[in-house]
């Protein structure tokens, strides 16, 4: 027979790195990207862009998650996604939506650059 103190633990519980703390996130960078690149706004997570991505083909880089630290406010992560883009501008090519990646990642990648000079 199960204790009482166990048996509150058992079932469904949430995976703790699934977790996603709003108050520990930071949402300047979204704010920043989405004001000068408001077609940022367009992205509907298809994966379009990341499926085509040079830097995907050779690294973990993958822009759909980029833009979902982006929109979450995820600093930590995105400090090191967003120097791996080459800026080639492939993914600009597929987007059904219009949005324009390439300068996505170029505005999210100076916003990172200006949180860490504490200018934004
Ligand atoms: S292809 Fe466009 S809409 Fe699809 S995930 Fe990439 S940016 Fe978003
Ligand atoms: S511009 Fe960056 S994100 Fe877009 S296809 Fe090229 S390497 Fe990938």
């Amino acid at each position: 027979m199960m204790s009482e103190g166990r048996a509150n633990k058992f079932g469904f519980a949430i995976s703790r790195s699934r977790l996603i703390d709003y108050d520990a996130t930071d949402r300047k960078v979204r704010e920043y990207v989405t004001l000068r690149e408001p077609s940022f706004r367009l992205c509907f997570a298809c994966g379009g862009c990341t499926a085509t991505c040079t830097a995907g083909q050779h690294t973990s880089f993958n822009l759909r998650r980029m833009n979902t630290y982006i929109r979450r406010g995820e600093i930590e992560p995105l400090r090191e996604e967003v120097t791996r883009c080459m800026l080639c501008g492939k993914c600009l090519l597929v987007c059904p939506r219009g949005v324009n990646t390439r300068n996505v990642v170029a505005v999210a990648a100076e916003a990172i650059r200006k949180l860490g000079r504490n200018e934004l």
